[in-house]
């Protein structure tokens, strides 16, 4: 009676269990669906975090291993009161354009979690099974260890170097022989998991797994390496499914169903959103991962003899008052001006004189996807006035003035017209389909790409020169002094 009552008891808690990570991922899922548009991803973010709240609260309850409850929740508690506040902190800390660095480190975090665990259990396993006479370690749970491990660990230093590149700490190492070498890696880290996989179980020698583990992190050192700084943020979504995928590999281990299902969920969403990066780049994966740009970075011109146009304040600003229609392409230097604001209050302004004014949104303006999106989001622009490239590019041959703020990259002609630059063929705003255009930025300086941009010489362009900031200021108090 008294082991029914057990067996009631035990199955009862594991069905709890699995019905919280049923909940969990159903929590993963209806987040992500929300993150895909920004009125639902605050939102979004709140659902996915509460799932993985509830994944961790209820296997903190009810996980039992050989019939025991939990026996050292104190150190987890704290493990993850510390975790949640560098996490709070630095979130709330971070400026808007750090946020692929941000992203990086976070991502490099999971890539180590995987690989720690598969560090903690391939011994534990290897002990077990020489112990009990096996032959070799091949079998599902060998190769979830082996594969989260090498994930785990080319995702976490990996990012480390993302993250160095990004801050502008590291610089590129390009050299043809790395290609070599990381090709030797691969094959390398491949090759070494067959051998561990088939090897006969010692016990106490974890020699060739630490060897693994060693390997795995140079890999994710010269993977990323000859990288260009600019396709960081390419990288960074790549590592980012990798570390999914290393997770789930630990979900599959521990029979974890929220951990597979959110490491599943976090390696395709991560692979799609490389996949769709890598084609508004006009770019392939390999391109990026060769570390392509950048070698030919030069391409293109300064020609001394061209002359650029400025436009006065009161000029633009009675301009701007008597279109009809505008369209502002935001780019990365508007958060870096965190102008997004005064943005706002201008094309509020020219709407109460009855222009119509709509944002032209690239999807790789910035320094990472969305980018545009969450700056204008947090300066209360409405969705509606945000216009997706294709539509905003049909849209420009009937727009009075297109206004760039803080763009390059994203309008450069030569994406179109210069079979040698390194951005030809990727998709840009059309600004000169356009009247007239007005490019705010401080100077004649290259974007990300550095590469010239023959737009800011166009006869139908001129230059409103200075600190996004300070020029929106100005020119919204010119604009109400009319
Ligand atoms: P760019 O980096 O091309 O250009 C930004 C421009 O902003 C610079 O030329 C700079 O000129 C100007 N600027 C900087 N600070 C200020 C300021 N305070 N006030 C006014 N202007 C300022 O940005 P884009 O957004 O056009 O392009 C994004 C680039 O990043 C593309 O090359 C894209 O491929 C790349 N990229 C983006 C990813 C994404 O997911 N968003 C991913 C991977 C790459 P100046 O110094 O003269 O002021």
């Amino acid at each position: 009676m008294e082991t029914l009552t057990k067996l009631i008891e035990f199955s009862s808690e594991i069905s709890i269990l699995e019905i919280s990570y049923l909940l969990a991922s159903i929590l993963f899922i209806l987040g992500l669906k929300k993150l895909s548009h920004p009125a639902t991803a605050r939102s979004g973010n709140l659902w996915a975090a509460a799932g993985m709240g509830a994944a961790i609260l209820f296997t903190i309850l009810f996980h039992k291993k050989d019939g025991a409850p939990i026996s050292n929740v104190i150190y987890i508690v704290i493990a993850l009161a510390i975790g949640s506040f560098i996490g709070w902190y630095s979130s709330k800390k971070v400026k808007m354009t750090a946020m692929p660095q941000m992203v990086s480190i976070f991502n490099g975090m999971g890539g180590a979690c995987a690989a720690l665990i598969s560090l903690m259990e391939f011994p534990k396993m290897q002990n077990m099974m020489a112990s009990e006479g096996v032959a070799h370690m091949l079998g599902g749970e060998g190769i979830a260890i082996l594969l989260g491990l090498m994930i785990g660990g080319v995702s976490f230093a990996g990012s480390m170097i993302a993250f160095g590149k990004l801050d502008g700490r590291i610089g590129d190492f390009k050299h043809p022989v790395l290609r070599i070498i990381n090709l030797t890696f691969l094959v390398g880290l491949f090759v070494a998991l067959a051998l561990i996989l088939f090897m006969k179980p010692v016990e106490g020698n974890n020699l060739p797994i630490y060897l693994f583990a060693l390997a795995a992190l140079i890999y994710g050192v010269t993977f990323v390496m000859p990288i260009g700084g600019a396709d960081m943020p390419v990288v960074i979504s790549l590592l980012n499914s990798f570390t999914g995928v290393a997770a789930a590999m630990g979900g599959f281990l521990y029979g974890n169903q929220a951990m597979l299902t959110g490491g599943i969920l976090v390696g395709s969403s991560g692979t799609i959103l490389t996949i769709l990066m890598c084609k508004a780049m006009n770019r392939s994966l390999l391109n990026v991962i060769i570390g392509a740009f950048g070698v030919a970075g030069a391409a293109g011109t300064e020609d001394g003899d061209k002359t650029v146009k400025e436009i006065s304040l009161s000029d633009a600003a009675v301009l701007l008052s008597y279109s009809q229609k505008i369209f502002i392409v935001p780019g990365y230097g508007l958060a870096v001006a965190q102008a997004q604001h005064l943005c706002h209050e201008l094309d509020n302004l020219l709407a109460s004189k009855g222009v119509e004014v709509k944002y032209a949104i690239h999807p790789v303006a910035g320094r990472m996807p969305g980018h545009m999106n969450v700056l204008l989001a947090e300066a209360d622009v409405p969705y509606e006035k945000l216009v997706e490239m294709e539509d905003a590019n049909n849209e420009m041959s009937n727009t009075d003035v297109v206004i760039v703020i803080g763009a390059n990259d994203v309008v450069n002609p030569a994406a179109e017209d210069d079979p040698s630059s390194p951005i030809y063929g990727m998709p840009i705003i059309k600004a000169l389909d356009a009247k007239n255009v007005i490019v705010m930025k401080r100077s004649m300086a290259a974007g990300y790409a550095a590469i010239p941009n023959n737009l800011f010489y166009h006869q139908k362009n001129r230059m409103l020169f200075g600190d996004a900031k300070a020029t929106l200021q100005k020119l919204v108090a010119e604009i109400k002094s009319l």
